[in-house]
């Protein structure tokens, strides 16, 4: 008798087991599948990366989908070679950035402690609000935003489907990618054609108010001098001409070294 309890319940321990193991599984399918996260963020800009880093740090599992190569979106620099002069870097996207708020500040802050932001003055905009820009590029910020951070790169989301449970993310080379919750950073015209793409209706007065964002095209010019430009210090200077013409003139970062210019016409 004690034999036969004993081997039902070695039977019983089995099952458990088994079954303890199917479950580990199922569960491990979801959450070790690669293409599964809590939350996927479209866009690796500022945007996109601060979202996913304050996701992160509170224990969700994000990744990134961006359709660019690089991280940064329009946090954009680039590297210019003339064989006479040298080699210089541009921040031809964003030129600079200040807190309005109390949140970007204190990060804005940490990022300055960690040597990645520097101030640039508080003129160019005449503000009064201090102005910051990346060390050694505006990009290098992003790609210290994404160090800790899932990026997939040259990933552009096609569609987007939702279930009652989850978000279905597909990208134009064919993958698929699951997640529970959706952030969409792209540029609101991009994010309309994705959910007119998705056959998704958004609220007609949400989508209103999206339509009426308006965007306005810009030149930027990279020049590359053969001495000082003299621009004064802190090398930025803001020309306001009509009231709907911006100019900026920037003379970048390692000006003692390079001496370039970057003008850019908004308007
Ligand atoms: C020339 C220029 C100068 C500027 N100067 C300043 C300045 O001095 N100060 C300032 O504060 N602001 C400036 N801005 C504005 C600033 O660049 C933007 O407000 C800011 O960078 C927007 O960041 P974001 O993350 O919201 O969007 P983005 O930087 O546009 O990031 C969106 C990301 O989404 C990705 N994406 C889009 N569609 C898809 C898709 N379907 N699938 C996957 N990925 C996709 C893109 O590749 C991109 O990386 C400037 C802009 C320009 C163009």
């Amino acid at each position: 008798m004690e034999q036969i309890l004993s081997r039902k319940h070695n039977y019983a321990f089995h099952c458990i087991n088994h079954f303890r193991f199917l479950i580990s599984m199922l569960s491990s399918s979801q959450y070790e599948n690669p293409n599964y996260t809590e939350c996927i963020v479209i866009g690796a800009g500022i945007s996109g990366l601060i979202a996913a880093n304050v996701l992160q740090h509170a224990g969700i599992s994000v990744s990134i989908l961006d359709k660019g190569k690089a991280v940064g979106g329009r946090l954009a620099t680039r590297r210019v070679r003339s064989p006479s002069i040298g080699e210089s870097i541009f921040d031809y996207g964003v030129q600079l950035f200040a807190a309005s708020r109390p949140e970007f500040q204190s990060m804005i802050d940490e990022w300055q402690q960690l040597g990645q932001v520097t101030e640039w003055g508080t003129q160019i905009y005449n503000s009064g609000k201090i102005c910051y820009r990346g060390v050694e590029s505006n990009r290098s910020l992003a790609s210290f935003l994404a160090k800790e951070l899932v990026v997939h790169h040259q990933s552009q989301v096609i569609r987007m489907q939702r279930t009652s449970s989850c978000w279905y993310v597909h990208t134009k080379d064919g993958r698929e990618f699951k997640c529970r919750s959706l952030i969409i950073t792209c540029p609101i015209p991009q994010a309309l054609d994705l959910f007119k793409q998705s056959n998704i209706t958004l609220p007609s007065d949400l989508l209103v108010r999206l339509e009426n964002v308006l965007y306005f095209s810009c030149i930027a010019c990279l020049a590359l001098l053969e001495k000082e430009s003299n621009l004064p210090e802190p090398g930025g200077v803001r020309l306001d001409g009509k009231s709907t013409e911006r100019n900026l003139s920037k003379q970048c970062h390692d000006n003692t070294v390079y001496p370039r210019i970057q003008y850019v016409v908004l308007g």
